[in-house]
């Protein structure tokens, strides 16, 4: 199965994908993820990308999707993948659809997130990540068990990405209204577009999900 999971910053892409990436044995793919990585590595691509995303701008077409087009090549990307931040423009979109064809794969959904502007303001300035594990966290909505301990590993150690400040959630917003949501028509005019109601909890937005993709080995 493959698919994508659209919606705006803080919709909840990253929460859905890992549940589903592990009810369905499939890779979850996250761009920002594998740009952060980039980042924090000191590669060269990380050094260009790390200013433009503390902006809240998106980095160029062609940078990320040469790196897409590499990742969905790895032996875990067989079963099919979940694409989380990707694609984020049309041309984005474009060149996705080129590679599948190419590569004679097929997507098999579309799913959008919807979610009210003023809440996702919300989420992001409450996000917070386990260091050691990556499993993602809210001052609200999702605390651990015990405060201060990772639920999942243990770690005490946290930490909070440097484009989650009030600053430039605004210009990720922006970019999202102007550059992303033009995806919409465009996955909807290829008959692929469904939407759940990401305003719901976040058990509730999992159950959405699975009624539209159906039970995990079934077709
Ligand atoms: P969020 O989960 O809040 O939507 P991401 O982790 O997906 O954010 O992305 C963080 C930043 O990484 C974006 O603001 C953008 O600068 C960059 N980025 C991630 N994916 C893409 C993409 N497909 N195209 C361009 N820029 C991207
Ligand atoms: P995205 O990947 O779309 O940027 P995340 O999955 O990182 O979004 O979610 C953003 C923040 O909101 C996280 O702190 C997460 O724990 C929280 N969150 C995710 N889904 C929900 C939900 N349905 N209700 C409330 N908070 C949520
Ligand atoms: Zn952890």
């Amino acid at each position: 199965m493959r698919l994508i999971l659209l919606g705006p910053p803080g919709a909840g892409k990253g929460t859905q994908a890992k549940r589903l990436e592990e009810r369905y044995r499939i890779a979850q793919i996250s761009t920002g993820d594998m740009l952060r990585a980039e980042v924090k590595s000191g590669s060269e691509l990380g050094a260009k990308a790390k200013a433009i995303m503390e902006s809240g701008a998106l980095v160029p077409d062609g940078i990320v999707t040469a790196m897409l087009a590499k990742r969905v090549q790895q032996p875990d990307c067989e079963r099919g993948f979940i694409l989380d931040g990707f694609p984020r423009t049309v041309p984005q979109a474009e060149a996705l659809d080129v590679m599948l064809r190419e590569q004679k794969m097929d997507l098999d959904h579309v799913v959008e997130l919807a979610v009210d502007d003023g809440a996702l303001v919300e989420r992001i300035a409450g996000r917070f990540t386990c260091a050691k594990c990556g499993e993602g966290y809210h001052d609200s909505f999702k605390k651990p068990a015990r405060a201060g301990v990772c639920d999942v590993c243990g770690s005490t150690e946290f930490t909070r990405r440097a484009d989650d400040k009030a600053e430039t959630v605004a210009a990720r917003l922006d970019a999202y209204h102007r550059q992303t949501a033009p995806l919409l028509p465009f996955y909807k005019a290829q008959g692929k577009l469904k939407q759940v109601d990401g305003m719901a909890e976040m058990d509730e937005v999992t159950r959405q999900l699975a009624a539209i993709l159906g039970t995990p080995g079934g077709s």
